[in-house]
């Protein structure tokens, strides 16, 4: 197989591998540039980002993943020269300001290490790139190899996969629980030893092992708090044909976004994991945002006046984002907010915000449980709604 196709089919099989650097804007790649990505940077700049797998051979056997050692598909490993290469030849060409690099576990976890590690080095050393590289640690990967890494890359994530070690035992028998926290905790040293400028993240499928989005957050929240990752990614599980879980039933995408907007709840609203609104089930409501959903679950904290609340209190009213908070706490000395239509200037979404403050002593919302009732019988609109 010629490079341009070993770099199409690795670029098309990168799909799988979820976790995306920042927050992803999928674009197709131009012609010619397999594996272009259009994400944000650190900086919070639009950067392209070449995202490859190393290789797609994998010596394991995940039940949910196409790439599986049992599965007879097209497979491809590119060098370390090959991939560096090729990357500064797109970086120089201006296709691309960042690297992110995975790989099947090809040959093992560590021939697959040393693979992206050399990579790494080389175009750090050899090729003098200074950019952004973001790097896949294996499931087992040693102190030595997470230094290294951590010395070259400016992320580093581990995929996680399942909450637990049972239920990721039925999605990835090779893969134990101990071999992801080891790199996690090891990653965590680097960290506060001053490297991986971007720190650690990972990424979990959702829906694969059946588990429930509670058990999802406790497995987050030991995530942010013990090994100080910088984000969790969801990733809704899609049933592949030709595996052992062609015919598990994918997860909808919209739960997948209800975990994203619960867990911007926790790292950016000063929500704990414990007060998100689960149902019996344990999982989040669909119908609703999980801020909208704890809201309508707390009526004893609300109406709110917005004049006189504080930071906190404001925060957790469906509607108002930080930026919103901030406006309203610069002007409310000098304004009295008395319409919604102020609130609305603000950047508040008045549709929500109304049933939960009030305005000059007037309330301008409905009746809350009407106001479930309404949403719940509406179809679920996939897409997010971070505020
Ligand atoms: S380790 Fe599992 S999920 Fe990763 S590529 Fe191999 S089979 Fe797929």
């Amino acid at each position: 197989m010629d490079l341009e196709h070993k770099l199409e089919l690795l670029a098309d099989d990168a799909r799988f591998e979820a976790c995306d650097s920042f927050t992803p804007r999928k674009r197709k790649g131009k012609r010619g540039s397999p594996g272009i990505q259009h994400t944000r940077g650190p900086n919070g700049k639009p950067m392209a980002l070449l995202r490859l797998l190393q290789s797609n051979s994998c010596e394991w056997d995940c039940p949910y993943c196409p790439l599986r050692r049992s599965n007879d598909i097209a497979r491809a490993t590119l060098t370390p020269e090959e991939l560096a290469t090729t990357f500064m030849q797109r970086h120089e060409a201006g296709d691309v300001q960042g690297l992110f690099l995975s790989s099947a576990v090809d040959g093992g976890v560590r021939p697959a290490m040393a693979r992206m590690l050399d990579t790494v080095e080389l175009l750090r050393v050899r090729f003098a790139y200074t950019g952004y590289v973001h790097l896949k640690l294996m499931p087992g990967a040693r102190p030595d190899e997470v230094e290294r890494a951590a010395t070259l890359a400016d992320r580093v994530s581990i995929n996680l996969e399942a909450p637990n070690g049972a239920r990721m035992k039925r999605i990835s028998p090779e893969r134990r629980w101990s071999t992801i926290l080891e790199p996690m905790a090891y990653a965590r040293e680097q960290q506060e030893a001053g490297n991986l400028p971007s720190g650690q993240a990972t990424q979990l499928v959702v829906g694969a092992s059946g588990e429930s989005d509670r058990e999802i957050f406790a497995a987050t929240s030991r995530m942010y708090s013990e090994f100080k990752l910088r984000r969790v990614y969801f990733n809704a599980f899609r049933s592949q044909p030709n595996t052992p879980m062609a015919e598990h039933e994918s997860t909808p995408w919209v739960r997948q976004q209800r975990l994203q907007e619960a867990d911007w709840l926790v790292r950016h609203y000063g929500f704990d994991a414990s007060e998100l609104p689960f149902e019996a089930d344990d999982n989040l409501p669909l119908q609703l945002d999980p801020k909208f959903a704890w809201a309508l679950q707390h009526p004893e904290q609300f109406p709110i006046d917005v004049q006189t609340a504080d930071r906190e209190a404001l925060l957790r009213v469906p509607g108002i984002g930080p930026i919103s908070v901030e406006r309203i706490l610069a002007l409310r000395s000098a304004v009295r907010f008395r319409e919604l239509q102020h609130l609305r200037k603000l950047g508040v979404v008045v549709t929500k915000a109304r049933h939960f403050v009030t305005l000059d002593g007037r309330f301008f919302g409905g009746d809350a449980a009407q106001v479930v009732a309404r949403l719940r019988a509406q179809p679920i609109v996939e897409q997010l709604t971070l505020w």
